[in-house]
């Protein structure tokens, strides 16, 4: 017998086996269509990053880095959170280095959390949360965005109704995936006063913390007052510096903190990779313009997918920040945003991500889908042109909403 007749996976996992971005790319790539369904740019970081590592292996710098990352990089990363936020980090206590903020997340989940200790995830979020929480046995519970104008704003009251006696840790994400909104100081300040209230330690996945538009300010929550000692900032080189691959990520938190991460760290991946560490210090130090290059690129670029998706008839949400921007699929489209992903890649050659796959409540989340922009303009021209034959193909779909 085959040995596929029986799961081996365990309980806790089996929801986590395949991601939704595995089974829209496979379909991107069986039909050949353009893919802004992963969020993975299509460019390169800053030519100097790139060289610096290439130094790096050249300088033999191969073997086990320190447990923590190299000093080169915590200092970096430290005066960097010192010089934006006002924030200190002492780098030898304080600064974590990680392989992405992957597995800064999934750590500090294993290493703050006790099993059956619950930890609030604010929908839609990203989906490694979900998965962290399961792999250390804890709880998930869910707290909302709601819409809000052409946006999204975070139901408080939504948060206040699912913390417990057993919740330990809040998980926010700001700029957020997958709908490029903010936290704004008001939302922060709230979410402050609930964890100061009920002592909860705060995860504050700030990935997209350089990728803001129009001008809009990201606001760490652990600049708010009496947030400091109880947050974990998480942050990566990955899509700061468009180096996905290089999987080196951080987490900045006062000692305590960063000792349960590190216990949890230590004995998953002990170091994380060598040479990226000095080429990623040195682009935090020298290539804050090209930060900035980058960040104007998305902006317009966002721009630009935006106002094609509501020229086509989506109901197009305001992007703020990130690699993304969500869309309405109702003024087009009866049938639901997972079905829709599933046929475009054959129908019209595009890719694109339900939203309703980063929620436990995917009926309130039916009709949104994400596509992102962080690709070249000729490729967002290509999906653009393809996604106007969508009223031409209507005929071949059934839930094509005519007239
Ligand atoms: C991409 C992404 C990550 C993962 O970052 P890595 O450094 O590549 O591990 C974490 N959180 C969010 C919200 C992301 O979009």
């Amino acid at each position: 017998m085959a040995d596929s007749s029986r799961r081996r996976t365990v309980q806790r996992l089996r929801p986590f086996e395949s991601t939704i971005f595995a089974e829209m790319t496979e379909l991107a790539i069986a039909h050949n269509a353009v893919n802004l369904g992963q969020g993975f740019p299509d460019s390169d970081g800053p030519a100097s990053m790139l060289a610096a590592a290439q130094q790096a292996i050249a300088d033999g710098f191969n073997q086990y880095p320190p447990g923590r990352g190299m000093p080169v990089l915590r200092n970096a990363i430290a005066a960097d959170r010192a010089r934006r936020y006002g924030t200190e980090y002492d780098p030898d206590t304080q600064v974590l280095v990680t392989v992405g903020a992957s597995e800064a997340i999934s750590a500090a989940v294993l290493g703050l959390v006790e099993p059956g200790e619950e930890i609030i995830l604010i929908e839609p979020y990203f989906d490694l949360y979900a998965a962290a929480v399961a792999l250390a046995g804890a709880v998930r519970r869910t707290a909302t965005l709601v819409p809000d104008g052409d946006g999204f704003a975070l139901d408080v009251d939504s948060l206040r109704r699912a913390i417990t006696a057993k919740t330990a840790m809040l998980i926010i994400n700001s700029p957020h995936n997958p709908t490029g909104s903010l936290l704004s100081r008001e939302e922060l300040t709230a979410v402050a006063d609930l964890a100061i209230e009920h002592d909860l330690i705060v995860l504050t996945d700030e990935v997209y913390e350089h990728l803001t538009f129009d001008g809009r300010e990201h606001i760490s929550i652990s600049t708010l007052p009496g947030m400091y000692e109880r947050t974990v900032v998480v942050s990566s080189a990955s899509k700061t510096f468009s180096v996905t691959g290089w999987k080196t990520g951080w987490a900045c938190a006062p000692a305590p903190l960063i000792d349960g991460i590190r216990a949890a760290k230590q004995w998953m991946t002990f170091v994380a990779g060598g040479p990226f560490q000095p080429a990623v210090a040195h682009a935090i130090e020298h290539e804050q313009a090209w930060i900035a290059g980058l960040r104007d690129d998305l902006q317009k670029r966002n721009a630009l997918l935006s106002t094609a998706l509501s020229e086509i008839g989506f109901d197009v949400r305001r992007s703020e920040g990130t690699y993304y921007v969500c869309a309405d699929i109702a003024p087009l489209y009866d049938g639901d945003a997972m079905s829709f992903c599933r046929a475009i890649p054959e129908r019209l050659g595009v890719a694109a991500v339900p939203v309703s796959v980063f929620t436990d409540h995917p009926a309130d989340w039916d009709r949104l889908v994400r596509f992102t922009f962080c690709k070249r303009d000729e490729t967002l021209h290509a999906a653009i042109d393809r996604l106007r034959r969508i009223h031409e193909a209507a005929a071949e779909f059934p839930d094509f909403r005519h007239g």
